[in-house]
């Protein structure tokens, strides 16, 4: 599992190695991929040969989680106290690494009093103590607190990388509840998107954008669609859009990315993707989703005459 993590090109292209500082934030809207990602990254840490997938010793304590110089946090609600029995860690040394690796997950559930603790420890950075905090809502963290932490923005992962994982998964037979002890979902939207579902909505989507010139259409064209997986249908939109921005053909069938790209200028294609963001959000929340749909490919057209 965490083999294939390092191999996605999206754990690559963070490149935390490249500055190494006492701290960091891991975020972005997907909480399962910010945290498995931090994990990873801790392992790499503690690893002998910092590379997390090599077995050694200390990667297989990381794995069941009984390494002496990793604390993962994670909790409903993380208290004073909470933060009190990892600042009195802090003054002890690495017992068989070469620092000891602090994982708070879902830091949103700091409490404010415990935030202020906190931060008096990451004011005063120690190279041999590193924190690596996690969470969706960046808005629930002091602002001190974030101008302490190097902050790394984890992009979505594609329909592709979700792809990759699960064909790991399967073949190793992963339990991921087990591997992160928490309340992990991402197994759920692997096996959602592995579906066979998958490359039916794939196909609607393009059918869409063929049919679809002017807001008269929309009420046909969303009435055509047989879309069975709505879940994901608002992910694959989003990575089709991105598909024809960066006119990245690999995933997709060439001509229908480039028919797209004919009656859609990028700028308008480029302003698609937050509505595409806010009408998944309502999708997660159970709104309609004919209504959903219907007011997205509406705000869509309106971008593609405004950016005439
Ligand atoms: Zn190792």
């Amino acid at each position: 599992m965490f083999e294939t993590i390092a191999s996605t090109s999206i754990y690559r292209n963070l490149n935390l190695n490249k500055n190494l500082t006492h701290s960091y934030l891991f975020y972005s809207s997907d909480q399962e991929l910010n945290n498995i990602l931090a994990l990873f990254f801790a392992k790499t840490l503690l690893c002998d040969t910092n590379s997390g997938t090599d077995q050694c010793n200390s990667c297989k304590q990381f794995d069941a989680r009984t390494h002496p110089d990793l604390t993962i946090l994670k909790q409903d609600s993380i208290k004073v106290d909470d933060i009190s029995k990892i600042i009195n860690k802090l003054s002890t040394l690495p017992i068989s690494a070469d620092k000891k690796v602090f994982i708070i997950l879902n830091a949103e559930t700091i409490n404010e009093i415990a935030q202020n603790k906190l931060l008096k420890s990451l004011e005063e950075p120690n190279s041999k103590n590193i924190f690596i905090l996690t969470t969706t809502k960046t808005d629930k963290l002091l602002k001190t607190i974030l101008s302490r932490l190097n902050k790394i923005y984890i992009p979505h992962l594609s329909p592709n990388d979700k792809k990759i994982l699960a064909s790991e998964l399967k073949k190793q037979d992963i339990n991921i509840e087990k591997l992160i002890d928490s309340d992990f979902s991402l197994t759920e939207s692997i096996n959602i998107i592995m579906d066979s579902n998958y490359q039916k909505t794939i196909d609607e989507i393009f059918k869409l954008f063929k049919d679809i010139n002017t807001t008269a259409d929309i009420p046909s064209v969303v009435n055509s669609l047989s879309i069975n997986d709505k879940n994901n249908f608002y992910i694959c939109f989003q990575d089709i859009i991105l598909s024809c921005i960066k006119d990245d053909y690999k995933k997709y069938d060439r001509n229908s990315i480039e028919i797209i790209n004919s009656k859609f200028p990028k700028k308008a294609l480029l302003k698609s993707l937050p509505l595409i963001e806010d009408a998944y959000k309502k999708q997660m929340s159970n709104v309609n989703f004919y209504y959903i749909l219907d007011n997205l490919l509406f705000n869509i057209l309106k971008e593609k005459f405004l950016c005439k």
